[in-house]
């Protein structure tokens, strides 16, 4: 059995089923849908599906002919879509409560994906938030491992030279210093 729910927990779903083929969809509908470089989605047989709790806080949106994004109006997580004329639920994978073992088999809509994501780059991993000084800060600069972005578009020698100063010390205090 699969759980899912929303943000604010008012919403929630049971789904006697496994979850089909999980895929990325880059398109614009879902990148606007869900404010993010993708949607996570994987689909199930409606007549697996149920609402639990909350039906009454749903809303829905038409995003094409006969496609309906069901979210939570109080929370504004989207949680499935449907198509009226196919007999499966699409569950929006980040309101999925339930551990799975499956994982995402394709990327989708690659052709309207966001220009800042390119799902082959490699990235530096956290378990939580990234300290803030690594968060800010231009990782590869030469002899200077990491220098402020904006002090580099401001051309300001003083301000740079200080960058500079700040930097190296932090560093030689070993203050979180974490080159990546
Ligand atoms: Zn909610
Ligand atoms: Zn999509």
């Amino acid at each position: 059995m699969l759980t899912g729910s929303c943000l604010c927990k008012g919403v929630a779903y049971e789904v006697d089923a496994v979850p089909g083929a999980i895929v990325h969809c880059h398109c614009e509908t879902c990148r606007k849908t869900h404010g993010s470089a993708f949607s996570s989605v994987s689909s199930v047989p409606r007549d697996k599906f149920r609402w639990t709790r909350g039906k009454e806080l749903l809303s829905s949106y038409e995003s094409s002919s006969g496609k309906f994004r069901h979210f939570c109006s109080r929370c504004g997580s989207h949680i499935v879509a449907e198509r009226t004329n196919r007999d499966t639920v699409l569950l929006r994978l980040g309101c999925l409560d339930t551990p799975i073992l499956e994982r995402p088999k394709l990327h989708m809509w690659r052709s309207e994906s966001a220009s800042w994501f390119d799902p082959k780059d490699q990235l530096p991993e956290f378990p939580e938030a990234p300290p803030l000084r690594v968060r800010h800060f231009e990782p590869r600069l030469g002899l200077f491992p990491v220098l402020p972005r904006r002090y580099i578009a401001s051309c300001r020698a003083p301000k740079l030279a200080l960058s500079f100063f700040l930097h190296i010390s932090a560093a030689i205090g070993g203050l979180n210093f974490a080159p990546l």
